[in-house]
């Protein structure tokens, strides 16, 4: 992909679909990259919305389920996505950051026993709902999952943005605006997305994983705690750095009903 004139274009050299948002306000410099779910299971809705003067809402792009981009506002133009949000003494995000959401149904009700996006009322299959703890909140819940092409295109442009627009961090809507906000949610892999985003090149290939039930620990040794029960055989992680023979790793599956777990492992327990 590539970025001409704050507009995005494929490899080929064709526009991504670009459909102009009434809602926008002036150029700014953007700084971050907040990242956000629609909460909803369908992009239709959401593009709809923020082609709706009456909405007051908007971001720079929507990036489908199946991996298809819609751009709503050059790159230099400020959306409406972030609202009441602060970061690093900012107020009002907006002003000073790119959006992006993925279409996903977000947190899920229980509905005669089955997971239903409470926005839309679309039935969302069991194995695309993974059952986890919001980082702001005290109890378990369903929450959509995010389609692997959604996540890979996602990265392309998170990455392209840091790159071309020398961004300094990549959040979630639920980091600028704790209180009312969950948004991208626990099915989204903050820290591996991040760290490629941003370019820690270490991350971008070093997957393995697990041969057989290893302990994920504090430190690299038998001497440190373990930080949860152990992880089970085939459990896909990403090697950040090794010391001796122990990897730290981030674990890329939701293990024990966690996500983004991160510590030691012996390397000897992984394999490509
Ligand atoms: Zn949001």
């Amino acid at each position: 992909m590539k970025i001409l004139n704050h507009l995005l274009y494929t490899d080929d050299g064709k526009q991504v679909s670009y459909r102009p948002t009434p809602n926008k306000a002036g150029k700014y410099t953007p700084s971050y990259l907040v990242m956000h779910y629609t909460a909803a299971t369908k992009a239709s809705g959401s593009i709809a919305w923020f082609l709706n003067p009456t909405a007051k809402a908007s971001a720079h792009l929507v990036i489908d389920r199946d991996g298809t981009i819609t751009q709503f506002a050059p790159f230099n133009i400020i959306t409406w996505h972030a609202g009441v949000s602060q970061w690093n003494g900012l107020n009002g995000l907006n002003s000073y950051s790119i959006g992006i959401e993925l279409v996903n149904g977000g947190k899920l009700a229980k509905q005669g026993g089955k997971w239903v996006c409470p926005v839309d009322k679309t039935t969302v299959s069991d194995d695309d709902v993974i059952i986890a703890k919001h980082k702001n909140e005290t109890a378990e819940n369903g929450w959509q999952e995010y389609s692997e092409k959604q996540l890979s295109v996602a990265i392309d442009v998170a990455t392209l943005l840091v790159k071309t627009y020398q961004l300094k961090d990549v959040i979630g809507h639920e980091d600028i605006a704790p209180f009312r906000k969950t948004d991208p949610g626990p099915a989204f892999p903050m820290t591996s997305f991040k760290a490629k985003a941003m370019g820690r090149k270490d991350a971008t290939l070093d997957l393995y994983k697990t041969s057989t039930q290893v302990n994920i620990r504090k430190g690299a040794g038998t001497q440190f705690e373990t930080i949860t029960d152990m992880l089970p055989a085939n459990t896909k992680v990403t090697v950040f750095k090794r010391e001796g023979t122990w990897s730290f790793v981030e674990v890329l599956d939701t293990v024990h009903g966690l996500n983004d777990i991160e510590g030691w492992v012996s390397s000897k327990y992984l394999v490509k």
